[in-house]
């Protein structure tokens, strides 16, 4: 038995067989193989390390024509291990007496050794598993390919073990069997994370090495609730952990039956409980969850789960199917949200440097403004049928806004002049996810119908930390005193200009926030479908006044460990089972 201690980005409890992809995507198609195909993966296997040697060779050469015969040597290590009888007889030993196929036989053996230098004392031996893993990779070229589409094609619950997904992996992960997911990257509010949450996948990344650590097949305990993943465990703690899992379950039960019931506190005060969608089929699911409508619609994963670009019937056709789900209740659609972590095909080809501050969301669909205005026609017509609004995500300025709307107002002369109904005073809102914006919110707000506070981008920007970077996850926190300060000045804003406001980052679907977030003032929420419940006993376990006193506490501090200390405690008061 073997634990990983990660980032816990997604609560439940899971145990099923491994699958495990790695950074290329190799899966091995079969493990064992009957007797007579024995010969051919012997042969196959020869063939791999002939290829392996051969594309080495050719990287030695050119590396050693660029850089010189030093640098080249950093492949030497590679050379030894596949020239090495001793290691290919290992594998094909494997193949011969246990009939394994000879890629699982690659998988199989490379793993035991990765796993021996990963348990080594000395640094630079330990870092010797990423060499391991290299030549892995490149036997497995050679044997499998790279298959790309397997995560769809997983017929039996798994959990999914990763070093990363691609945002197109993310986006079509519900078609999978994916019952957990556990990866050497990512963090809090990464997009693979916001998928998986809003599905109720348990999850923990951030692990490093977690790819290196399990073998397909392995039984693995994904436990997303303290970020642990336990592999091949003892009989124990299986047992221990499969009666954790019925409680948990139990709990869920339980928390179904405040769907009907408002989300009032003690004294009266009432708060809208939204949802963050990404997909349409979400839509229902946030109604059974108890959301009185839609906060914020992703829609960019329309985009990423094809090649080309979705077409103005089928982005119509995606939010009239959101429409229908919540039967009158209100639908904030906002525009596409692309770039950075969420990426098309065509910008993973080209990367940016800096991708976060580079070419994404607004900034993207005001230099695209073709597509961009065949989403705007898509959700103006879409308002024809139902409490449509419209967000624009990541203004950092008002001519930002300004030129949004313009297209907004062109995509309405369009739609116009073929005699197509829409609403022409549909309300226009903006995300505040810069601290550019949220410093200048008067004059934004004077523009905007709405505001909707997005805290991933805002806690990124303003803290200066990368919302996806396992590295530097502990720095990323929403209980920096200098967030808590910023988001006072935005909601009490708000407030004095009587626009909406709401707020729609993670933070707004984690306990330990409530109180503060009610005591500033913020009278809507829009979080996970699946956060909805346990949100909604905080605030009915409370009152206005209490709320108010802790903000203000809170406000006090002059430490993030102070703040959420603070939080943690005065959440447990009155919800101990939420934290
Ligand atoms: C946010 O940044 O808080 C947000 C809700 O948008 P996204 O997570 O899609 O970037
Ligand atoms: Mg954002």
């Amino acid at each position: 038995m073997e634990i990983k201690r990660g980032i816990a980005v997604s609560p439940g409890v899971a145990i099923f067989p491994a699958l495990v992809l790695d950074a290329e995507d190799y899966r091995i198609p079969v493990k064992n193989v009957p007797p007579d195909r024995i010969p051919a993966e012997l042969q196959a296997l020869d063939k791999a390390f002939e290829a392996s040697l051969a594309d080495l060779n050719a990287l030695r050469e050119a590396t050693a024509s660029q850089l010189g015969r030093d640098i080249a040597a950093i492949f030497d290590f590679h050379y030894g291990v596949l020239t090495q009888n001793h290691i290919r007889d290992q594998i094909a030993n494997a193949i011969a007496q246990r009939n394994y196929s000879a890629a699982y036989a690659v998988r199989e053996t490379l793993r035991t050794y990765q796993r021996r230098f990963m348990n080594m004392k000395d640094q630079l031996l330990r870092e010797r598993y990423r060499d391991v893993r290299d030549i892995e990779r490149r036997l497995l070229r050679h044997l499998v390919g790279s298959t790309g589409a397997e995560l769809a094609e997983l017929k039996e619950p798994a959990i999914v073990v990763a070093h990363d997904l691609t945002p197109s992996q993310s986006a079509n992960l519900a078609q999978t069997q994916i019952r957990g997911l556990a990866m050497d990257g990512g963090g809090l509010t990464s997009h693979t994370a916001i998928v998986v949450r809003s599905m109720g996948i348990p999850a923990v990344m951030g692990l490093n090495d977690i790819t290196a650590a399990v073998s397909n097949g392995d039984t693995v305990i994904l436990d997303g609730t303290k970020g642990l993943v336990i592999i091949r465990p003892d009989h124990e703690t299986l047992a221990e952990y499969h009666a954790e899992a019925q409680r948990i379950q139990a709990a869920a039960i339980e928390l179904v039956e405040l769907r009907d019931k408002p989300a009032v506190t003690q004294d009266g005060l009432a708060i809208t409980l939204l949802s963050n969608i990404e997909f349409p089929y979400e839509a229902q699911t946030s109604i059974e969850k108890g959301a009185e409508g839609i906060g914020l619609y992703r829609t960019e994963f329309l985009y990423l789960r094809q090649e080309a670009e979705p077409t103005e019937e089928e982005h119509y056709a995606a939010y009239r199917q959101v429409i229908q789900a919540v039967g009158g209740r209100p639908v904030t659609i906002r525009t596409l949200d692309l770039g950075a972590d969420k990426y098309t095909q065509a910008q993973a080809r080209d990367p940016e440097r800096n991708p976060f501050l580079g070419l994404r969301s607004i900034r993207f669909c005001l230099q695209n403004i073709d597509s961009f205005k065949v989403q705007l026609r898509a959700i103006l017509r879409a308002s024809a049928e139902g409490d449509v609004r419209v967000m624009f995500p990541l203004i950092s300025s008002l001519m930002e806004l300004r030129q949004a709307k313009m297209a907004l107002g062109d995509a309405m002369e369009d739609l116009e002049e073929a005699g197509i109904p829409f609403r022409r005073d549909i309300p226009v809102g903006i995300m505040v996810e810069t601290p550019a914006a949220a410093t200048q919110i008067r004059e934004l707000m004077r523009e905007a119908d709405f505001i909707s506070i997005g805290t991933n981008d805002l806690i990124q920007y303003m803290l200066a930390v990368d919302r996806g970077n396992e590295r530097v996850a502990t720095l990323y926190t929403a209980s920096h005193p200098s967030v808590l300060q910023m988001l006072r000045h935005i909601v009490r804003n708000a407030a004095q200009a009587e626009r909406p406001c709401s707020l729609c980052g993670e933070m707004a679907g984690e306990p330990v926030y409530t109180l503060f977030l009610v005591g500033i003032g913020l009278r809507v929420f829009s979080m996970a479908p699946g956060d909805i419940p346990e949100i909604k006993k905080i605030i009915r376990s409370t009152t206005a006044a209490h709320a108010a006193k802790v903000a203000r506490r809170a406000l006090s501090f002059e430490t993030d460990r102070q703040v959420s200390n603070y939080l943690r405690d005065e959440t447990r008061k009155i919800a101990p089972e939420s934290l």
